[in-house]
């Protein structure tokens, strides 16, 4: 018999989630926890954050949020240190805090880019350079760094020109990282979603029904529910064989 159950337990093991407050993050939260993980939640929005961590604590998961802008360098080694001292280890990052904004390329401002650039992007770098740190000392670890298909196809019919790029960049980013911690006992593997349905993609509004439902194979958007287990599959020894990988989550959208 091979131990299936257990190569997927997250038992004894402390994740970090970026961007744990809603959306996508708030249901890696839940899976990670459901997996036996206790998780710490990271974002901005304060009352979201401590409400889901309740929420998870009344679920029986060792839970808490902290106020973390991941975008600012400080603030990040701060939630490494206080993960440290509140959960007494640290085992798994995801990298799950996003912005996107819809602009055609001729009309993307500075500010727009640099916003998209500088959460999807750069807050990836510092927060996999500060927990990586952690995890090459410890000799394990793993980083789950939530990409796109939009790093693999440009969407249609709203323009992304600085999100498409910026998720190209976390693919080769976790290809890059994989291939020098590798030989520390470090994991980095991203998943790359289709549409979702939250706050960043209106999956509803008619405007997008023929482009974002109707040309994909599935024929109709996905749940965070159902794509939650594919970062407790990232993060658990059930993938122990893989790093530097893109796993594609998006209903067949980009066989096309
Ligand atoms: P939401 O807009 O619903 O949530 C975004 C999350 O990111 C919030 O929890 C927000 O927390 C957090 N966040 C944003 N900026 C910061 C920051 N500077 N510091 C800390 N936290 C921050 O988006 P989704 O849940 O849909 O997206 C989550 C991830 O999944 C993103 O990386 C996105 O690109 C990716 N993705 C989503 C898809 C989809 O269809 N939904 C498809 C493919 C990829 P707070 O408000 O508390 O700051």
């Amino acid at each position: 018999m091979i131990d299936t159950r257990s190569s997927f337990s997250l038992d004894g093991r402390v994740a970090v989630v970026t961007g744990g407050t809603r959306g996508l993050g708030e249901g890696f939260a839940r899976a990670l926890g459901g997996a036996g993980a206790s998780v710490m939640l990271l974002g901005r929005d304060r009352a979201r954050g401590e409400a889901v961590a309740t929420e998870l604590i009344g679920e029986g998961v060792d839970a808490a949020y902290l106020t973390a802008d991941v975008t600012e360098p400080d603030e990040v080694t701060r939630a490494l240190e206080e993960t440290i001292t509140r959960f007494g280890r640290c085992d798994i990052l995801v990298n799950n805090a996003g912005a996107c904004v819809h602009a055609p390329a001729l009309d993307v401002t500075p500010e727009d880019w640099r916003k998209v650039m500088s959460v999807n992007l750069d807050a990836v770098w510092t927060c996999s350079q500060t927990f990586g740190r952690h995890f090459v000392e410890q000799r394990a670890g793993v980083i789950v760094n939530i990409g796109s298909m939009s790093g693999l196809i440009v969407n249609r019919p709203q323009w992304q020109p600085a999100y498409n790029a910026s998720k190209a960049a976390v693919h080769h980013l976790t290809r890059s990282l994989a291939a020098e911690w590798g030989e520390f006992g470090v994991r980095v593997n991203a998943l790359a979603p289709g549409y979702i349905k939250t706050d960043m993609s209106p999956v509803d509004e008619p405007r997008f029904r023929q482009n974002w439902i109707e040309d994909a194979p599935l024929r109709r958007y996905g749940t965070v529910e159902e794509l939650a287990p594919a970062v407790v599959f990232l993060a658990s020894d059930a993938s122990s064989f893989i790093t530097g990988s893109v796993l594609v989550a998006d209903g067949g959208y980009t066989a096309f």
